[in-house]
């Protein structure tokens, strides 16, 4: 074998591993170690159940300031705090703070993901710790940031933690006022409680509103996950969930949207909503199918 043939030989091994390393990149998975470490952190007494307003919510806030950076998201519009004020049920005054952030993809055609951190906070001494209301749909926000920064996607994906949405949906109402930022909005998916349930049932609440949507998601590998649709037709007998949380303000500016999340259970809105309670197995499976259906909106919108 002459040199020529020798270097040509060698080239074409350097190609072939380089285009395999090519593909593997690709095949960036869900970190779900992380995610779990992160439900644990944000859902932990020391958060004392992130009621808004108090300190406890403030120090989860600043954990999710760190984790975004940490993962790589960049600050929206300059900041990855976005405050608002408004007047809570009993007429003070309030402050909020959202944590907003954004993986820029090819375009800046926006998907905007939302999840709320904020929960109920403590009564009686009892620290009401909302593990899957919605830490779950929180610590899921981080590991979609770290795996859309190692694939890059088409839209702009846009990743809101809301604040005071147990006050009223107020951090996503908050949002959509920027009429600028929601002329770019394609869709929101919402996800609250995304993690307790005993039967790998969850419901992807919208299509009844957007019938375009259900094709997508009927299309998309479930992850051993049962997915069923309703809570959103006003005819039916579920209960209609079409504003029962941020995804609301969204669709009242007639901004499409699909909302993921489990029956109510015994843990919703008390004290044992622990993340000692969430079966971490359907969590992280329902974490994963809520991946492919985002792949799946970015691509085919
Ligand atoms: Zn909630």
């Amino acid at each position: 074998m002459n040199h020529i043939k020798l270097h040509l030989l060698l080239s074409f091994f350097v190609l072939l591993f380089v285009s395999c390393s090519a593909d593997q990149e690709t095949e960036y998975v869900l970190d779900t170690d992380q995610l779990i470490e992160d439900l644990r952190i944000i859902s932990s007494d020391s958060t004392e159940g992130r009621r808004t307003g108090t300190e406890g919510n403030q120090l989860a806030r600043e954990y999710l300031l760190d984790r975004f950076e940490e993962e790589g998201a960049e600050p929206f519009q300059g900041s990855f705090t976005h405050e608002f004020n408004f007047n809570s049920r009993q007429g003070e005054e309030v402050t909020g703070q959202n944590v907003i952030g954004q993986i820029t993809g090819k375009t800046d055609s926006v998907i905007v993901i939302t999840a709320h951190y904020d929960h109920i906070g403590m009564r009686d001494s009892l620290i009401f710790n909302g593990a899957d209301d919605d830490a779950s749909g929180t610590a899921a926000l981080l590991a979609y940031i770290d795996y859309f920064s190692h694939v890059e996607p088409n839209h702009t994906l846009v990743f809101a933690a809301f604040d005071a949405e147990e006050m009223g949906l107020q951090g996503a109402r908050a949002l959509v006022q920027d009429s600028v930022f929601l002329d770019k909005v394609k869709m929101n998916i919402n996800l609250d409680m995304i993690a307790q349930n005993d039967k790998d049932e969850i419901y992807a609440v919208g299509t009844y509103h957007y019938p375009e949507l259900k094709p997508i998601l009927d299309g998309i590998d479930k992850a051993g996950v049962n997915v069923l649709y309703g809570h959103d037709d006003p005819n039916s007998n579920l209960d209609d969930w079409t504003y029962a949380s941020d995804h609301g303000p969204f669709h009242q500016q007639g901004v499409p949207f699909i909302y993921f999340g489990v029956s109510d259970h015994e843990h919703y809105h008390q004290h044992t909503d622990d993340f000692e309670t969430i079966p971490q197995e359907f969590y992280k499976k329902s974490v994963q199918m809520i991946l492919n259906a985002i792949k799946a909106f970015d691509e085919s919108l």
